[in-house]
């Protein structure tokens, strides 16, 4: 297992404390990761931005040939990276392996596809005598940051478009999650010219804020908590850098009275229990029509029991543990504070697991009101609320009463009606008839408190880079 930082041509040790990496099925260390010094963070910046003229300057075709090596060495290696990333975050190791490897490899593949595909505005003579010309170049180096649900996926989402577009980067993983971003770096080691790629270990406070401080530094992309994005958006207020924010999300799905009760149950089962509910899409605040709520309310409860948690390799485990105590702990405060509510009910779960590791179960309160806190703030954790609305206007204002804007999705079998909601409701992703879904060349990113950065798509690609205008006079 590497546990060396990419810095330039050299994976080394982390010059900085020492970091305990923990398996949350067991709750036993698993790692050691020393975090990037400072001098060691600069170095890495400084890598970057000398790597950064050659690798703009690399034709298009060439920037994918090593974007497809990177999607060969990631599927090449597809066993061992699913290990370490179930051992690293707790989440069933045939779901790493089985969902996430191979659309970590789509991900760098369809991003040396668009590489070679740039649209724009065409060239024309606006003035006499004068030839305008739209170009979209690279911004230089780029500050990637990191989260702990899906740290190589976050990790391929933030990597692939920056380097396709012509930029450096320099990838922070989450401290709790290193691993996988390690094993990366030396598949990175040796497909990539030095520097064009670094990875630094550490914690937000100190590695990633000084990361963000580098004056090499020309953009800085997060995918974290709020709390994180304000902070990123205070460094970069002093150097003025470009952000790319993908923040949390409270997705609100909206089930009409004629939606297939069947459909939705066995959707909710695994769009909101999937990755044990961290997930900033997850089908987690569900406003079900008077008609069809009772029977909603049973059918999810029984689904949701039957869900099969456990460890990494157990077998036909469907849900793992949370990241860590603190959070476990967390979410069992807000399921808590729900329950000491006299309109709310806990269906089934509503407690941690006994014994080692980070387990909390699946859990379905109903009975939830628009004003609870349950039904307002990210648990980031397997709980689903259910709200009964009467009105399409009432679900619709409900669900758009939020301060995130990520995802949604609206179930019904009136092709007319979900268009007219979906055309309401301020989420960067609305689904139809199901959730979660993602593919690579369509975009993934929010709106309000959710941020504004997309990921994935063209849109990801027009994000990583700037667009300059050159006038020829004739
Ligand atoms: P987090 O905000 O705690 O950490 C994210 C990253 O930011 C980590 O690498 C952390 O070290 C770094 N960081 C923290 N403080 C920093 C600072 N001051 N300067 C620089 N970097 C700093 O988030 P998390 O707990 O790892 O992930 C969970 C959160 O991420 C949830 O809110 C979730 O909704 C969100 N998330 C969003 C998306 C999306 O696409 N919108 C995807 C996954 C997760």
């Amino acid at each position: 297992m590497n546990t060396n930082l990419l810095i330039g041509d050299s994976l080394v040790a982390g010059q900085g404390p020492g970091e305990t990496i923990l398996d949350p099925a067991t709750g036993q260390p698993i790692a050691e990761v020393a975090e990037a010094s400072v001098d060691q963070v600069a170095a890495a910046a400084a890598a970057a931005a000398r790597a950064f003229p050659a690798w703009a300057a690399t034709p298009p075709k060439d920037r994918a040939t090593a974007l497809l090596r990177l999607a060969d060495a990631v599927e090449r290696r597809g066993a061992e990276l699913a290990r370490l990333e179930s051992h690293n975050t707790g989440k069933p190791q045939a779901a790493a392996l089985g969902d996430e490897i191979p659309a970590i490899a789509d991900v760098f593949r369809f991003f040396a596809g668009a590489a070679r595909c740039m649209t724009g505005a065409v060239a024309a003579e606006y003035m006499p005598g004068m030839t305008s010309m739209i170009r979209r170049d690279p911004l230089g180096v780029v500050a990637s940051i990191a989260p702990w649900n899906y740290p190589l996926m976050m990790a391929a989402w933030k990597i692939a478009p920056a380097l396709a577009a012509g930029n450096t980067v320099v990838l922070k993983p989450s401290e709790q999650t290193p691993l996988t971003s390690l094993a990366l770096a030396e598949s990175i080691a040796e497909i990539f010219p030095p520097g064009v790629v670094n990875v630094v270990c550490g914690r937000g406070p100190s590695v990633g804020a000084a990361l963000l401080r580098q004056p090499e530094v020309r953009m800085a992309s997060l995918t974290g908590s709020i709390s994180s994005g304000q902070k990123v958006l205070e460094g970069a207020a002093q150097s003025l850098i470009r952000t790319h924010l993908e923040l949390g999300g409270k997705a609100p799905v909206i089930v009409f009275d004629d939606a297939d009760l069947e459909q939705v149950v066995s959707g909710l089962r695994a769009f909101s229990f999937y990755n044990a509910g961290q997930d900033c899409t997850a089908a987690c605040r569900v406003y079900a029509g008077a008609k069809i709520y009772d029977k909603l309310v049973a059918e999810l409860t029984s689904a949701a029991a039957s869900l099969k948690v456990g460890a990494q390799t157990e077998e036909g485990v469907e849900m793992g543990p949370l990241i860590t105590a603190a959070h476990r702990d967390r979410v069992s405060g807000f399921v808590t504070r729900a329950a000491a509510l006299p309109h709310i009910e806990i269906t089934t779960g509503g407690s941690a697991r006994a014994g080692g590791g980070f387990f909390y179960e699946p859990t379905v309160i109903a009975g939830a009101r628009q004003g609870d806190e349950i039904v307002r703030d990210e648990v980031f954790g397997p709980v689903v609320s259910i709200t009964r609305f009467t009105e399409v206007s009432e679900a619709i204002a409900w669900a758009n009463d939020s301060d995130y804007g990520l995802a949604s999705s609206v179930w019904t079998r009136d092709v007319a009606k979900a268009m007219a909601v979906a055309s309401q409701l301020q989420y960067g992703t609305t689904w139809v008839n199901t959730h979660f879904m993602l593919v690579s060349e369509m975009p993934h990113g929010g709106l309000k408190r959710s941020g504004y950065g997309k990921d994935l798509s063209m849109y990801a690609l027009e994000d990583y880079t700037v667009v300059r205008h050159v006038m020829v006079k004739l």
